[in-house]
């Protein structure tokens, strides 16, 4: 008999789930909404949105575009966004999710506090949105680190104040922070913010210990999604009988026959209605009788 259970620690965010409704909210309304980037790294979510009227944008059309409403996704932008949002007359529905808009402003300040000979560093992954969010809080002076192995990066000859991207490891960022002290001199002063979202670090346990639990796994992610990739990456470490799928058409339906148990999870990005088509999909293929 056949155990198919979908972990109900996973799916969207709260700021992803604000993102949605305030989308979805607008949308209601009539107006034409665009949206500046995927609003969600899942396509499936996209394409929902769409059907609903969504234009989503990148940023070299929202600044040929003048007198619209642009909603900003959970990410967060950099100023020049709204800057340019003000010399266009375009309305602004801010979605940026509340704990990342305090880490820019966190940055900002310490940005713009007198100190000279500082350096803001940023332990995050290159080019993805809210990072370059962050960043433009520092006029784009902020270092990024990918990984404690590019401390090299960072110029030992000034204060060092870190902060991590809200979706970063937790074990990576004390990797970054103990590299770092080793490297500094007395001379220079190293602080140091964990700004890691616990809606992300608080599930990798509860994730791993639901991996762990089940025969065969079905991780439930968009490709382009680095929550997503980070998060399989934690389940296949207790379970190497993981799977990443972005849809229910990626279904190895030959494992299934062998799995006794069946866990499906997903990341901060994932619907849940998306989970509840993959119970569907693999309740479907089995026979009755074995579920
Ligand atoms: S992961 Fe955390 S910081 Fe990022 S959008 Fe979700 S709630 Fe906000």
């Amino acid at each position: 008999m056949a155990e198919i259970t979908i972990d109900k620690d996973s799916g969207f965010c709260f700021g992803v789930v604000t993102a949605i409704n305030k989308a979805e909210e607008e949308l209601s309304k009539g107006a034409t909404l665009y949206c500046l980037g995927d609003i969600v790294h899942n396509n499936r979510e996209v394409e929902r949105l769409k059907t609903m009227g969504l234009i989503t944008i990148n940023h070299d059309e929202f600044r040929q575009l003048h007198d619209v409403k642009v909603l900003l996704r959970a990410h967060g932008e950099p100023p020049e966004t709204y800057e340019t949002a003000r010399r266009n007359n375009i309305e602004i529905i801010d979605a940026t999710c509340p704990v990342v808009l305090r880490l820019q402003k966190q940055i900002k300040l310490k940005y713009q506090h007198p100190d000279t000979d500082k350096q803001i560093v940023i332990y995050g992954q290159n080019g993805h949105a809210e990072v370059l969010g962050l960043v433009g809080q520092t006029n784009g002076e902020a270092v990024v680190i990918e990984k404690a192995e590019e401390i090299e990066k960072i110029d030992f000859d000034k204060d060092i104040y870190l902060y991590s991207q809200t979706t970063k490891s937790l074990e990576g960022f004390g990797e970054v922070v103990a590299a770092i002290g080793q490297q500094i001199s007395n001379s220079r002063h190293f602080e140091y913010h964990d700004t890691i979202c616990r809606q992300v670090a608080n599930r990798m346990p509860r994730l791993r210990a639901f991996a762990a639990a089940h025969d065969l796994v079905f991780f439930v992610s968009g490709k382009k999604s680095s929550n997503g990739k980070f998060l399989f990456a934690e389940c296949q470490k207790v379970n190497a009988n993981s799977y990443l799928i972005a849809d229910a058409d990626e279904i190895d339906f030959e494992l299934i026959r062998k799995a006794g148990t069946i866990g499906i999870c997903g990341a901060t990005s994932t619907p849940k209605w998306l989970m509840d088509e993959i119970y569907k999909a693999i309740t479907d293929f089995l026979p009755t009788d074995t579920i």
